[in-house]
């Protein structure tokens, strides 16, 4: 195999890729450097909304370019959680396990969930469509666990020689700070 055509690329997105595909796959001498686009193809034409995929995100997040100068996290439903550099967290519903009792429920065996006395599970969901986004099992207290800034700038410039045509310096901080204190003042 030569190249990850998209028939092959869609199986993988999907869960449905066989054992001797991702063989050959893993066989490949040199990876092709079209994958990534044909990767974004395909999950492009799975959503129902017209933003450009950037990046994914997860299961169900992707950051998107959307309008002049805007990259936002938007969900596979279309629901928005506005500018990547702020942790999308801030704009999910939020579950917190932190009685044994509430967290005996989510394990199996229930002998294997964390001690209530010194963590917490913490479920982000979708507000638009109630997927379970992520979870995290921290210390009471413990900020919110940013998954990812990705530099998009220089991933598209340097690594896929096809830079985005609204660049800049302001893209790669984390802004979620400053999201934070606005909340702080507004209370
Ligand atoms: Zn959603």
């Amino acid at each position: 195999m030569e190249q990850v055509d998209k028939g092959l690329m869609k199986k993988l997105v999907d869960g449905k890729i066989s054992d001797n595909d991702v063989m050959e796959m893993r066989r490949m001498v040199k990876k092709d450097h079209k994958r990534f686009w044909t990767y974004l193809e395909v999950l492009q034409e799975g959503v129902s909304w017209d933003e450009n995929i950037l990046m994914r995100l997860n299961d169900h997040l992707y950051i998107v370019s959307k309008g002049n100068n805007e990259r936002v996290v938007k969900c596979d439903c279309g629901h928005e959680y506005g500018d990547f550099r702020v942790n999308w967290k801030l704009n999910a519903d939020l579950r917190v396990r932190e009685t044994q009792e509430q967290m005996d429920e989510a394990y199996f065996p229930a002998i294997a969930a964390p001690e209530a006395s010194w963590m917490e599970i913490r479920e982000y969901f979708c507000p638009g469509c109630t997927a379970q986004l992520a979870v995290e099992i921290v210390p009471p207290g413990y900020p919110m666990i940013f998954e990812a800034l990705p530099d998009l700038d220089r991933f598209y410039r340097e690594y896929m020689s096809r830079p985005l045509n609204d660049e800049s310096i302001e893209w790669f901080q984390n802004k979620t700070a400053e999201e934070t204190a606005k909340l702080k003042m507004n209370i």
